[in-house]
């Protein structure tokens, strides 16, 4: 029989009942520390008190209203973005997947308007865009498109960050070219700053658009406020989410104004996007991490907490490979099955998630205690250990 939950996600039997910075609290009453933050959806911890506050107050005064109404508090992050970013202009979603039908339909309408209707899409082999029927034959994963034919068309997949490749596919009939500098389901694959450079180069050459899916790795994870800027280059098309809401709900297509030259009153809408309530925690959420210092002590516990896990993996050879990502967005590509070092995790009382490669993903809150990095590279280390045993 059918659960009254649709079973579409093989779940750990854990329950949690509530948490506090970097820490869950199960149901049993056992706590665990938490480095996937709910796949980089926490980035300040749980119950932030700050965030606490801004949604405790926002809920008293107004959740809701249509976008039909101008809404101060969606204007407000919306300047706050464009003053941060190379944006000139942002949509509010709820998701990353709205953000990336948006950036398809954006790219679209520019070619329609250009009175060029270029529809060819780059996209890389391990990417993932979301789960739409836009966003699945964007990210071209076997196990993701199986079965939910016909895909929509428009879209080429090349080997990961593989220049040559591009060189040889893009032309003056490609539309955009759509990328995540840091893959995050892919197994934590950071795109060599030279190779986003070239891209924008080729892009530039042939007018593509060049769209950044920086749903996972944006919002301070890297260590910036977006992965991108390591490379000095800008994007004209940029997809956020997940972070961005600190666990409410949100997310936002960034354009440059050309990029965004087709989308007039009409083209495109949302009924919850851009809410008051959601619009007020991500004003707060940007507020905090896009602070210089903050985003130093990101690329400093980032490279402390890679120090630790490196040890890990000249002690545990048989687990453990290499450590990948860059600031506190980190994997750690096993010998051993990356899911039975999730499970041995569990067990040991610290929760990672697992990514394609044979890679498990550490996505701890930005600000998490240097205490609690020591902490996770315990528990790791008693997990590796008994997988090492099994
Ligand atoms: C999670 C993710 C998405 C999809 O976001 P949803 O909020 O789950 O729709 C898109 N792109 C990347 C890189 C992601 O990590």
């Amino acid at each position: 029989m059918i659960t009254a939950v649709l079973p579409t996600y093989n779940r750990a039997h854990l329950a949690f009942t509530h948490g506090a910075g970097s820490w869950l609290t199960a149901e049993d009453g056992r706590r665990y520390l938490d480095l996937g933050a709910g796949i980089a959806v926490n980035a300040l911890g749980h119950a932030h008190p700050a965030l606490v506050q801004v949604i405790t107050e926002q809920a008293a005064k107004l959740w809701h209203v249509s976008n039909i109404y101008r809404i101060p508090e969606q204007e407000r992050l919306a300047a706050m973005l464009v003053d941060l970013t190379f944006a000139d202009t942002v949509f509010f979603t709820n998701s990353g997947t709205e953000a990336c039908e948006l950036a398809v339909k954006m790219t679209r309408k520019y070619w329609t308007e250009k009175g060029d209707p270029r529809t060819q899409i780059i996209t890389f082999a391990g990417s993932f865009h979301g789960r739409s029927t836009a966003a699945i034959a964007a990210s071209g994963a076997e196990k993701m498109v199986k079965g939910f034919g016909p895909l929509m068309p428009g879209f080429t997949h090349l080997d990961w960050a593989d220049h040559d490749a591009v060189r040889a596919a893009i032309t003056d009939k490609t539309a955009a070219v759509l990328i995540e500098p840091i893959q995050g389901e892919g197994g934590i694959r950071v795109v060599p700053d030279p190779c986003l450079k070239g891209l924008r180069d080729l892009c530039d050459a042939t007018g593509a658009l060049l769209i950044f899916d920086e749903v996972q790795c944006g919002m301070g994870r890297s260590g910036k406020l977006f992965a991108h800027e390591w490379s000095g280059i800008t994007p004209d098309i940029m997809m956020v989410a997940k972070g961005i809401g600190g666990g409410f709900p949100l997310g936002a297509v960034l354009a440059t104004e050309n990029a965004a030259l087709g989308m007039t009153v009409g083209t495109h809408g949302s009924t919850y996007g851009g809410n008051p309530l959601g619009c007020a925690v991500g004003a707060k959420v940007t507020e905090i991490i896009a602070d210089d210092a903050f985003l130093a002590e990101v690329s400093r516990k980032g490279a402390r907490f890679r120090q630790g896990l490196e040890s890990l993996v000249a002690r545990h050879p048989k687990v453990f490979a290499e450590v990948r990502g860059q600031g506190l967005i980190l994997g750690l590509k096993c010998v051993a099955t990356n899911t039975d070092v999730v499970k041995a995790g569990y067990a040991a009382g610290v929760l990672t998630v697992a990514a394609a490669d044979n890679v498990i993903r550490l996505l701890p809150a930005l600000n998490i205690p240097d205490e609690d990095i020591d902490t996770a590279l315990q528990k790791l280390d008693a997990a590796a250990t008994a997988v090492g045993h099994g």
